[in-house]
């Protein structure tokens, strides 16, 4: 009971909620940025002042001292630079603290160092930040001090999007503007909006903080890169995961309450799929608001480890051989009258309603399925799809037995007559069972699957933003819902051609829906049959940014020009090889100056012990036999450590973005899979006490 006032304390006590702001300004003035908030549109900077001024008082009350505009460049974290609130002092030596309107509505970041793929020369490198007016300012609490963040978009002096958000917002305003047709041809008058909503469900690993800065590659590259399995059984993990459940709830309670202050609403729990693997969901909210929280949710997982003597690791993949790090992005259509077009529902109505966003949706996923997966790859996620793990780099939807039954007998005969239930509700057209919730999460294998009242995209990487699988999820769907309205609107018979629709949409589309095992080689051959595409890598999955189709497609609904799209593609190519060059190097480094090293001496011990145990007139078999293998795979190490060094110095000096990333994927990474086989192998002979680094056993079981 204490401990639920305390929450409610708690809870948002560092954003500057509407709430707040209502508080603190002039009601007309409150109610002109209610309507910007609403309906789009500009802020007066008179009215803009008022809230700045408001805004101010209210972050020095608690504290700050700076704010920046906070915003998501295209590196795919968050930046800031901080600016104090204070100005010259005034005659009698008094500190006057200022914030303006026109701070708060629009920032000038010295930019030139973010990446902008060629959109922004470097003579004019000026970028600009525009307050997102509908997600909300919150305070950051940090050893700078108390920070004053206003979420922000970033665009080039010409207006061209140089981060994640700027997109989003415009995806939004794309499948809200679509699927309100949708629902006016079904008699909803009232709605003015339909929002994307998301829940993303991050996952992570945490890890002693000393054994994290003993190694090189988890400080630099966030993964492992080097590192055999740790000894296999369960009794091994039973054995530790008392002493994990202590520590890492401390920490997540800390999490919770720092999350909580930040308006982030969070439930924790435990995963169980991996040692010292853990999951945070918050619940769902507007897409743009859910993109800026979950990147809280990582900046703060991070720095609360810090004060709890851990690391947190978002990489996708942080140990090879154990189960990887993914963010289950959920996500949804719901009009501001409340109705989520994606709920079933109990009305009939709604049902057919339903079914053509269904269709619509299906329809989008199949015909753009090469797009959906590359929003979702990053350079750590291809270490999971396609990586024969979950979820599989091939795009399918998961109904569940009701729905696809439903979904089977519209295709076959135009009506669903019956449902496996055995529910029927006849709506004219077609029926609808009374789709049970729980029928829905059964299959954890499929990439994109229906869960009840939302889909849940499951490729996303834990590291990544979720931006850019948002941007391209509601921009993909917007196309769909304005082909399926163009013809509904126009036809005389509306319920024919809403019938029509969804027939051909899913007749068209089927192939794309799924129900087996994912994960299986029988489904990545049945896939290859159905045509669908199974694109292996980030860097095959970049140039689907800028196809005729994706040009088209995101041209038409103002999400991207085709000169966006272009400067992305290059950048990723330049974010791939800039990652794989900082863990070649990071590999050659520890290779070098600490594997050799240590085995080198391992093997002078070694071959001390032979000599003695021979003069002392015993068999060194044993000794010799190990010293054998140790040396043939110390060879082995400096030989591929040598031809690392060669085709690491080959892929830098490649010029072109596009083939340096597919250097690097296809020659680089053979070359660090090479080093590490045999470095793996002598951590396994070597002496404990000799190995330079702490272990996969020490790392995951030591939390
Ligand atoms: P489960 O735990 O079975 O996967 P939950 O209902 O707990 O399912 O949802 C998981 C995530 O999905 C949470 O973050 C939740 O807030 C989010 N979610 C629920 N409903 C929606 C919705 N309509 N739109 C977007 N996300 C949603
Ligand atoms: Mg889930």
């Amino acid at each position: 009971m204490s401990e639920n006032v305390h929450v409610d304390e708690m809870f948002g006590k560092n954003v500057f909620t509407v709430g707040k702001m209502k508080e603190r300004i002039p009601k007309k003035v409150f109610q002109e940025v209610l309507r910007v908030m609403e309906t789009g549109g500009e802020l007066s900077l008179a009215t803009a002042d008022v809230v700045a001024n408001a805004m101010k008082e209210w972050a020095i009350e608690n504290g700050a001292t700076h704010y920046t505009h906070w915003f998501q460049p295209l590196t795919g974290i968050t930046a800031e630079k901080h600016d104090a609130f204070v100005t010259n002092p005034d005659d009698e030596g008094h500190m006057i603290l200022e914030f303006r309107g026109k701070e708060l509505i629009k920032g000038e970041p010295d930019a030139s160092s973010f990446p902008s793929g060629g959109l922004r020369s470097t003579f004019e490198a000026r970028g600009y930040t525009a307050w997102d007016c509908t997600s909300p300012a919150f305070l950051k609490e940090s050893a700078a001090g108390t920070i004053l963040c206003i979420p922000t978009a970033f665009c080039s002096y010409k207006g061209e999007a140089l981060d994640k958000k700027t997109p989003l917002l415009r995806s939004m305003e794309a499948v809200s503007e679509q699927a309100l047709r949708i629902v006016r041809i079904f008699g909803n008058t009232e709605a003015t909006k339909v929002a994307a909503s998301v829940g993303p469900e991050q996952e992570y690993f945490l890890v002693d903080r000393s054994n994290y800065l003993k190694r090189e590659d988890l400080k630099v590259a966030g993964r492992t890169l080097f590192g055999s399995a740790a000894p296999k059984g369960q009794e091994m993990e039973d054995h530790y995961f008392g002493v994990i459940r202590e520590r890492v709830g401390a920490f997540m309670k800390d999490l919770n309450e720092e999350l909580w202050k930040l308006g982030v609403t969070a439930k924790t729990q435990h995963n169980e799929v991996a040692p010292a693997q853990h999951e945070l969901a918050p619940i769902f909210d507007y897409a743009n608001i859910a993109v800026d929280r979950n990147q809280i949710v990582m900046e703060t997982m991070k720095r609360v480890a810090e004060k709890h003597d851990l690391a947190c690791l978002l990489h996708e993949k942080p140990y090879a051989g154990v189960n990887g790090s993914g963010k289950h992005n959920n996500w949804s259509l719901s009009t501001d009258n409340g109705v989520n077009l994606l709920d079933p529902g109990d009305t009939p109505n709604e049902n057919i309603q339903f079914l053509l966003v269904l269709a619509c949706i299906v329809k989008a996923v199949d015909t753009h399925a090469d797009l959906l997966r590359q929003s979702a790859s990053d350079v750590g996620n291809d270490h999971r799809l396609g990586a024969n793990e979950a979820p599989p780099a091939i795009i399918s939807i998961f109904l569940g037995e009701q729905l696809e039954d439903v979904v089977e007998q519209l295709i076959a005969t135009g009506e669903a007559t019956s449902s496996i239930a055995g529910k029927k509700l006849k709506t004219g057209v077609s029926t609808l069972p009374d789709f049970v919730k729980d029928a829905t999460d059964r299959n954890r294998t499929s990439p994109f699957a229906f869960t009840g009242n939302k889909f849940e995209f499951r490729m996303v990487g834990s590291a990544d933003s979720i931006a850019s699988p948002n941007t391209t999820l509601n921009t993909i769907v917007a196309e769909a819902f304005c082909e399926a309205a163009d013809r509904i609107e126009k036809a005389a018979d509306k319920q024919l051609e809403i019938h029509d629709v969804i027939k051909e949409f899913l007749t068209d589309h089927q192939r794309v829906i799924f129900n087996g095992d994912g994960y299986s080689d029988e489904w990545v051959a049945e896939a290859e049959r159905r045509g669908l595409p199974n694109i292996k890598s980030m860097v095959e999955a970049t140039e689907t940014l800028t196809t005729d189709k994706a040009v088209k497609l995101f041209e038409k609904f103002k999400v991207f020009t085709k000169a966006e799209l272009e400067s992305r593609e290059d950048i990723l190519y330049e974010t791939y090889s800039k990652t794989i060059n900082i863990e070649a190097l990071t590999m050659i480094d520890m290779a070098a100056k600490q594997i050799v090293p240590a085995v080198s001496k391992y093997t002078k011990t070694l071959a001390d012990t032979v000599i003695a145990v021979k003069n002392a007139g015993a068999n060194p078999e044993a000794t010799e036999s190990v010293l054998n293998e140790t040396v043939a795979y110390l060879n082995d190490v400096k030989r591929a450590l040598d031809n690392l060094v060669k085709v690491q110095a080959e892929a830098h000096a490649i010029e072109d973005h596009k083939k340096q990333a597919y250097f690097y994927k296809d020659e680089v990474k053979d070359a660090m899979d090479a080093l590490r086989a045999p470095a793996d192998k002598l951590e396994m002979l070597v002496d404990k006490e000799m190995w330079p680094f702490p272990t996969y056993g020490d790392l995951m079981f030591e939390v």
